[in-house]
């Protein structure tokens, strides 16, 4: 469920506020209380009730702080509602708890957190049935029951392979079954899978929306009835995001659309600097021209990302190598803060998959993952320049 925003996407969050500020604040200011009094018995009653609104206990999500930034995530993916949450992780799961009872199928690459909660999910009896990109054949055959959930992430990791989330909103819905989307990597300022069918996005907050990797959160966005029904699971299961992460993350909100318009212009440099070095086989970049997934990248998301791949010639060692001898890519795990990142998703995210798995995901030994951060373009390309030139001269 979306709804059309009038807006520009900045303006819209820039100007997102609940209240009025008694004190003329113009965001709402940071609620670190965990409980609120009431003047009456008779008062409590009716909040406790659903009669009034009110606030009761920040663990259930009653905290201006938390609700405040919510409306502005919901905005982001022009969601009905949204839930904020203590990790992307735990936003995950609450997804997967709450809706995939009578069986979750995924489609293409996952995080590698996602996998084992999986298998976490399998030991409490839900069926899990792992379907790859190439597979979607299989797909309305592994739906047979009502009511069941499909997950997905693109663009994945570390491939950036793209689905299209329309067309695969069109099979789950023709067989009664739920679409949900890690948005993670692409951020809600380049793509919105709501508006392109989706049913759930979900986002881990410690990537693009917090941006400073100095923010661990989460955050699910849907339709308001799916959102009541993901609700008590984040309340019993106890996965508030605090308040002074959520003001944190809040204000982060505020810089999105600026930072990944320039996230997505370092990387498209970055990309294309690096597809004509000597020493790198492939540039694997939504918004290269001739990667497989262009095309329908172009027609689905509004920016390409912050996020690139690349094989450098050799295999592992040579790999390594070059991230070992980058200055300004920093050799660290995660992505979407304002530092870039180097990782090799064989010694990393894909280090659990055996050698036989990653081939088929694409996932060479020689694959460098980049998240291009803000730096000045041309010092990155100078410092990946480098790097290659020491390992290979
Ligand atoms: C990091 C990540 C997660 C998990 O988020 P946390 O905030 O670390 O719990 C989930 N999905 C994707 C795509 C991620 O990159």
């Amino acid at each position: 469920m979306s709804t059309k925003p009038t807006q520009g996407d900045a303006t819209r969050i820039i100007h997102n506020r609940r209240h009025a500020d008694a004190e003329g604040s113009p965001y709402a200011p940071l609620y670190t209380t965990t409980t609120y009094r009431f003047e009456k018995t008779a008062d409590l009653l009716n909040v406790i009730s659903g009669k009034d609104d009110g606030n009761l206990y920040t663990r259930w999500g009653s905290n201006p702080t938390i609700q405040e930034l919510e409306q502005g995530l919901a905005q982001l993916e022009q969601a009905e509602a949204a839930l904020a949450f203590g990790s992307g992780m735990a936003a995950i799961s609450a997804a997967l708890l709450a809706l995939g009872r009578n069986g979750i199928v995924c489609v293409g690459d996952l995080y590698g957190g996602t996998q084992e909660l999986l298998k976490q999910c399998q030991l409490l009896g839900f069926p899990v049935t792992l379907l790859l990109k190439e597979q979607q054949t299989e797909l309305a055959q592994a739906l047979h029951t009502p009511g069941m959930l499909v997950y997905c992430e693109t663009p994945a990791n570390p491939t950036l392979s793209i689905l299209d989330i329309s067309e695969l909103a069109n099979v789950v819905h023709a067989h009664g079954a739920l679409l949900a989307v890690d948005n993670t990597f692409a951020s809600p300022i380049n793509q919105q899978p709501l508006t392109l069918g989706a049913d759930v996005v979900l986002h881990s907050a410690s990537k693009y929306l917090g941006g400073h990797s100095d923010i661990t959160a989460g955050a699910l966005m849907a339709s308001l009835e799916l959102v009541r029904k993901v609700a008590p699971w984040r309340k019993n299961f106890g996965q508030i995001i605090a308040p002074e992460v959520a003001a944190l993350l809040a204000r982060s909100l505020r810089t999105l659309p600026l930072r990944i318009r320039q996230h997505n212009d370092n990387a498209l440099a970055v990309a294309q600097a690096m597809q004509n070095h000597p020493n790198i086989r492939r540039v694997l970049y939504p918004g290269l021209p001739d990667f497989p997934g262009h095309a329908l990248a172009a027609q689905q998301m509004q920016g390409f990302g912050g996020m690139l791949s690349m094989e450098v010639d050799g295999g592992f060692e040579q790999a390594a190598a070059v991230a070992d001898n980058l200055q300004l890519f920093l050799l660290a795990t995660s992505l979407g803060g304002v530092e870039s990142l180097v990782s090799q998703p064989c010694a990393t995210s894909h280090y659990a998959l055996s050698a036989e798995e990653r081939r088929q995901r694409g996932i060479s030994d020689g694959l460098l993952r980049l998240s291009v951060g803000l730096e000045n373009a041309e010092d990155l390309i100078h410092d990946l320049q480098q790097a290659l030139a020491r390992v290979f001269s």
